[in-house]
């Protein structure tokens, strides 16, 4: 049975319908709907951006999760972006078939600090590890050190240099000990207490290690 569309009385002998509605006036009708911009949330620092209540680096797979956070039940295709601007396939299924339109949608940027970059801006540290003996070995140690906590998204906040080595400050005390592991040292350790968080007492840990 030939339908004609209520909006624009098209006839279904003449182009495809989505439930009583012409493919044109489903499209537009789904378009009107849509928001034209997007929030995204963004270290002001690093430029990592939220996706899922982790900062990830801003790459076209993240943003294009970063912008499906913005339109509930549909999916996205990032066709292309900039700064300011990304083209996008959106669709949705309904009962009468899945709907797809193309989109530019402007995105907008809350700025933030990360996790990471919030504990850097404050110094934040765990763990000192104390470093003596050969500069050479010392300097090597160090380069090691920080590739393995940029690896695993820790950082080095601060370094001092003192006699006969260097003191470096650490965010994370687990990362640290784990480091040590991987390296089979065994360093001499103590223990500052720090405060009491939640009612239990915190400690900075210190590794002291002759190379
Ligand atoms: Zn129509
Ligand atoms: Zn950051």
């Amino acid at each position: 049975m030939t339908k004609f569309c209520p909006t624009c009385a098209n006839s279904s002998d003449k182009v495809r319908f989505y439930g009583n509605f012409c493919e044109e006036c489903t499209k537009r009708k789904f378009s009107e709907d849509l928001k034209e911009k997007v929030e995204i949330i963004r270290c002001k620092r690093c430029g990592r951006i939220r996706v899922h209540g982790i900062f990830v680096p801003p790459n076209g797979q993240n943003l294009s999760e970063a912008i499906k956070q913005g339109f509930k039940g549909k999916d996205i295709k990032l066709i292309d972006y900039s700064e300011g601007n990304a083209d996008i396939d959106l669709s949705e299924m309904t009962e009468n078939g899945t709907i797809s339109v193309e989109r530019s949608v402007a995105l907008s940027y809350k700025k933030t600090l990360c996790d990471v970059c919030y504990k850097k801006a404050c110094n934040y540290h765990e763990a000192t590890v104390q470093l003596r003996g050969s500069p050479d070995r010392v300097e090597k140690l160090v380069q090691k050190l920080t590739h393995y906590l940029e690896e695993n998204n820790e950082f080095i906040s601060k370094v001092e240099s003192v006699d006969n080595g260097l003191d470096i400050y650490i965010s994370s005390k687990k990362l640290t000990t784990a480091f040590m592991a991987k390296m089979k040292f065994h360093p001499q350790m103590s223990y500052t207490l720090a405060g009491v968080r939640m009612g239990k007492k915190v400690y900075k840990n210190t590794y002291a290690l002759r190379l």
